[in-house]
């Protein structure tokens, strides 16, 4: 017996510590995987001890063994789900019988000798929750095997997985077809957060930590890193706590104190030392485990709440993961690939600005609605983007390579040939397209009867600014100064800001641009900014709430504004704003600031504008009011939907319940477009619909001549433009104002198709 090991170390510790020496020693894996099955077979009293593995084609193939013929060796072959070892794959989980025989699942290979052998347990072979094989011992009395016996082997199963994973024993490519959760190529449905095409190798935004070291070198030593990692863990949530401030407050509150309690629960620790001490893991290697073993107890319970509770606990177990490996968000990874795909489950839209973007070709989401901010970053971006993808995102593993193609709300994770071709094909007519598009740059936005839309784009990044003339756009109908704000490390001074804007002017060159004052807040965070944490964020304090309420921070970026555009036309519009007092009160805040600088000599702007975003159904019933104030209006419909329909715009659920092609909403839209056009106020719409053709198309018919989109939109929707002819339309359209249905889109499709306009 090995010297360094305590008499009273249990059969798993003893075990693992023989089978770490072996796999540090020399021979191939083949040869390895020959002593392991030897060793397990011996420790545990067995007189067979077996190891399958899943090869492509959903088939468990013998690949070692110990007490069975030698010459079944890569000659038994099991389909997953077929005789007890394919059961146990493809449940995942264990199975021990006294009488293998008797189950009904049992199927009987002559091969391999195992008629005198009575008893049978196997456990799965798993690694990041996919079944890579099965591990099996047998006896030939109708022994009763243990809970620790178990325990024991399944330990050791998560060992031999790593030597599986390494692609020593079959190669690489052929484990990713062997992969238990599908076969190639893999499609994974969700939807089109944004639109387009793309391919590269997979980067997951928290890397699902690949613990290098499952065995322990030294017990105490490891003991103490959990320890470390533990209280460092509870002092980072200590701190997250405090600094939201939410003790006993509400749902998040609550979710706070369970983090809390989780974190110090000490059943859950002491299993995990249990494990280091007893089973003789690494630190990472004992988290791992009760994982592992937690994800098991979480697939059998019912009870939603329960399940929440588990899933939690699976995240504070990340927490002290990411505490002993030190691993955190690939952005700040040096290596990433050249073309990479982005993968997450769930992503915030600064965090998306963190990437470096010549390399990321487009993104992936277990979460995501079209709406939420982070696809509005996609979209200016021109990331492909799918969401809310079915099978989660943990099917796709770091370094498989992905196509993602949006348009068709849709995934390929390790793409055959076919799918390949398929990608190429479908590229080269994009370029075709886009060429196509190109072509239209300088023709105007004209309906066939004559009617002249002005298409603009949305923007926040100077690249969508370079793409103005490209584009074929008329000018910036809304700039997010805020995105400026997001990729930033601070909160940018007025010289820096006047330095940004004066450089989107000057981009802009003869082009008009509408700035629109910092809108943050609900899902634009700043990662700078210590807000409190809200309830309901989109409904909160956000946007000209703050400026209003943070006069200092609005008077700041008036101020550069107003520096930025001297001598020239300068537009400005407020977001948000719910009443007419909110837009009296901001504007009186630009008159401060423009005397300001008239006193100190500043050069002003040669003429001001100001607009107000219509994005809170209030103001919609203020028009008369408000309209003789402002110098034109901007409809934000992704708001306006939001709060007109009670859906929140990032809640996933909700992406696909509500229609911006409704009746109501059309009606909404409408009688806001009438009201300012009897008053001659100019209005524009730069929500994202107005950059979805058949959207646009609509929006057109009820009176719109102004819309704002990212910039990759404006090729299709004036091609759309230039087939259309409004009256018609319009005469097709409004009578089904009234109707009582959810949507009219497929009323309009069908009346696109008729009339030859693609939408
Ligand atoms: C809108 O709400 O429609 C809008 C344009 O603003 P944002 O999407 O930036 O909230
Ligand atoms: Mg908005």
């Amino acid at each position: 017996m090995n010297p360094a090991i305590p008499l009273n170390a249990t059969g798993s510790r003893r075990l693992l510590s023989r089978v770490r020496d072996l796999m540090a020693g020399g021979g191939n894996a083949e040869e390895r995987l020959d002593a392991i099955v030897r060793i397990i077979a011996a420790d545990l009293v067995a007189e067979v001890c077996s190891v399958y593995i899943k090869r492509a084609g959903e088939v468990l193939e013998l690949f070692a063994t110990q007490g069975l013929n030698r010459e079944a060796i890569h000659l038994t072959r099991l389909r997953v789900g077929e005789g007890l070892i394919g059961l146990i794959a493809a449940k995942g989980r264990p199975l021990a019988l006294a009488d293998a025989r008797s189950h009904p699942g049992f199927v009987y290979r002559p091969e391999t000798g195992e008629d005198i052998f009575h008893s049978l347990m196997g456990v799965p072979i798993r690694r990041s929750g996919r079944v890579l094989g099965v591990l099996a011992i047998q006896n030939r009395t109708q022994r009763t095997y243990t809970e620790e016996e178990q325990e024991t082997l399944e330990t050791v199963s998560m060992v031999m997985a790593e030597l599986v994973a390494s692609g020593e024993l079959i190669d690489r490519q052929e484990m990713l077809q062997a992969d238990g959760n599908a076969t190639l190529p893999m499609r994974l449905p969700g939807i089109r957060l944004n639109g387009g095409l793309a391919a590269g190798e997979a980067v997951s935004h928290r890397p699902r930590i690949v613990v290098q070291r499952l065995v322990a070198e030294d017990v105490d030593v490891e003991i103490e890193r959990l320890e470390t990692a533990i209280s460092a863990m509870r002092v980072g949530l200590e701190r997250m706590f405090k600094a939201s401030d939410l003790r006993g407050r509400g749902e998040l509150g609550e979710v706070m104190e369970t983090y809390r309690m989780l974190a110090g629960d000490a059943g859950w620790i002491a299993r995990i030392s249990d494990m280091i001490r007893k089973a003789g893991l690494s630190a990472e290697g004992a988290v791992q485990r009760v994982q592992t073993q937690m994800r098991d107890r979480m697939q059998a319970v019912a009870d939603p709440y329960l399940r929440e509770r588990l899933s939690d606990l699976e995240d504070v177990g990340n927490r002290l993961m990411q505490h002993l490996t030190g691993e955190v968000s690939a952005a700040l990874r040096k290596d990433l690939p050249d073309r990479f795909i982005l993968v997450a489950r769930d992503l915030g839209p600064a965090d998306l600005l963190e990437y470096d973007r010549s390399k990321m070709a487009g993104v992936v989401l277990e979460a995501g609605s079209p709406v939420s901010h982070v696809a509005i970053i996609a979209r200016a971006l021109d990331l492909p983007m799918v969401g809310r993808l079915e099978t989660g995102v943990a099917i796709i593993d770091p370094g498989d390579p992905v196509i993602v193609d949006a348009d068709n709300s849709q995934v390929f994770v390790r793409p055959g040939e076919d799918v390949q071709a398929a990608f190429r094909t479908n590229m080269a007519l994009r370029e075709q397209k886009r060429v196509e598009y190109e072509g239209l740059r300088n023709e105007p936005a004209c309906s066939r009867d004559g009617v002249s839309v002005e298409l603009n784009v949305n923007a926040g990044l100077q690249a969508d600014v370079g793409q103005l003339d490209s584009a074929g756009a008329e000018g910036i109908g809304l700039y997010r100064t805020e995105i400026a704000f997001m990729s930033r490390p601070r909160l940018p001074g007025v010289g820096e800001q006047v330095e940004l804007y004066k450089r989107i002017i000057e981009l802009a060159g003869d082009k008009s641009v509408v700035f629109r004052t910092l809108d943050v807040g609900g899902d634009k965070i700043l990662p700078y900014w210590k807000g409190q944490k809200e309830e309901n964020p989109a409904m909160g304090w956000r946007s000209i709430r703050i400026g209003l309420d943070r006069p200092g921070l609005l008077r700041h970026q008036l101020r550069a504004l107003l520096r930025a555009a001297a001598g020239r036309t300068l537009r400005i519009m407020f977001p948000m704003v719910a009443e007419v007092t909110e837009l009296d009160a901001a504007r009186n805040i630009l008159e401060i600031e423009m005397s300001r600088a008239r006193r100190m000599q500043h050069e002003l702007p040669s003429h001001v504008e100001v607009g107000a975003m219509l994005e809170v159904p209030s103001l919609a019933f203020q028009l008369d009011a408000l309209l003789p104030r402002v110098d034109f209006l901007s409809v934000g419909s992704n708001d306006l939907l939001q709060f007109f329909f009670a859906f929140d715009r990032g809640n996933a659920r909700l992406s696909e319940r509500y229609d911006p092609l409704s009746p109501a909403a059309l009606s909404l839209l409408k009688m806001i477009i009438d009201k300012c056009d009897s008053a001659g106020v100019r209005c524009t719409l730069c929500g994202e619909m107005g950059g979805a053709p058949i959207d646009a198309m609509a929006l057109i018919a009820l009176g719109y001549r102004s819309l704002s989109m990212s910039p990759p939109s404006i090729g299709p929707v004036k091609a759309m433009v230039r087939q259309l002819s409004v009256a018609r339309t319009r005469a097709f359209l409004t009578p089904l104002l009234s109707s009582p249905d959810h949507s009219l889109r497929e009323q309009l499709r069908a009346f696109a198709a008729d009339h030859g306009v693609a939408v």
